[in-house]
């Protein structure tokens, strides 16, 4: 495979010769702004973790055979069924550029006409930006060492961090702000009845078979982050501070859930809490 490197502050891309470079400046304006809020999100005095080493490194092809064989051939895994990952074996984000040529009509007015190329613009989110700044918060956490590669995290974690950097408006990312989609789709969970207890979910490591159930635990790790950055900081400082001083490897239910209470207190309450917050949310809506 051959590749164009294209460089910005903080990333390096690597892009498939095959692919488009008409909208490779807006994706490294999306990954700096991802990176900028990520810093702010997690400012250094209150959450343990430092400036990124070196750049991170990013894969991007045009055609989903080629993503597919790199899946393969860097991660030994079949990801035909995503469009993007970030691997903790590779340190790496392969990222498929599929729905370009959509979001290059969706934008192209405003890039063309009298606007030269190296004037910093404020670009309208396209469908892949959602994409794009979620691998890249799963990149940051793990490059700016505020999550440890290799050691086991709970969805909540996990996916919950990555959600609340999804660009879907022009505002800023992160969880003091709000996601519109895993939001409305939280409402519908706690309508539906359909919200799981933290006696479970602090502990869940695995995604449900079922798409739908998949979208539904997004939507409540996106929700549990948010409400414990907002509510909990400190613990919650804690909490990933001790995750990413855990030996890497395979972590049972139990330890997780003993992690959790060590940083956040009973389970009990606190469950009570987030109940009521995400009640609130289906209430204002
Ligand atoms: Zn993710």
């Amino acid at each position: 495979m051959s590749f164009h490197v294209v460089k910005s502050a903080h990333f390096r891309l690597l892009i498939d010769a095959d692919a488009m470079q008409a909208n490779v400046k807006t994706i490294t304006h999306v990954l700096e702004v991802t990176h900028d809020d990520f810093f702010t999100a997690f400012p250094t005095d209150r959450f343990d973790h430092q400036a990124l080493a070196g750049p991170a490194m990013w894969v991007c092809f045009q055609a989903p055979k080629r993503f597919d064989r790199y899946a393969r051939l860097a991660d030994r895994r079949d990801m035909s069924h995503l469009r993007g990952y970030y691997s903790a074996r590779t340190n790496r984000v392969a990222l498929l550029l599929d729905d370009q040529p959509v979001a290059t009509t969706a934008h192209s007015s405003r890039t063309t006409g009298s606007q030269r190329d190296d004037q910093p613009v404020t670009l309208e989110p396209r469908r892949i930006d959602r994409r794009i700044s979620h691998e890249a918060a799963h990149q940051l956490a793990f490059n700016s060492r505020l999550y440890r590669r290799g050691v086991m995290y709970p969805l909540w974690a996990g996916e919950g961090l990555a959600t609340n950097f999804e660009r879907i408006t022009t505002g800023p990312l992160g969880p003091m702000y709000d996601n519109p989609d895993r939001h409305a789709r939280l409402v519908q969970v706690v309508r539906g009845g359909r919200l799981m207890r933290l006696h479970r979910f602090a502990s869940m490591v695995r995604l449900p078979e079922n798409h739908d159930a998949v979208v539904d635990c997004y939507a409540q790790a996106w929700g549990l982050f948010r409400f414990l950055y907002l509510h909990y900081p400190k613990q919650l400082s804690a909490y990933l501070a001790a995750a990413a001083n855990t030996e890497p490897g395979w972590r049972a239910t139990g330890e997780l859930r003993s992690a959790f209470i060590d940083a956040f207190g009973p389970i009990g309450p606190l469950d009570a809490a987030f109940t009521r917050w995400a009640d609130n949310l289906a209430d204002s809506d």
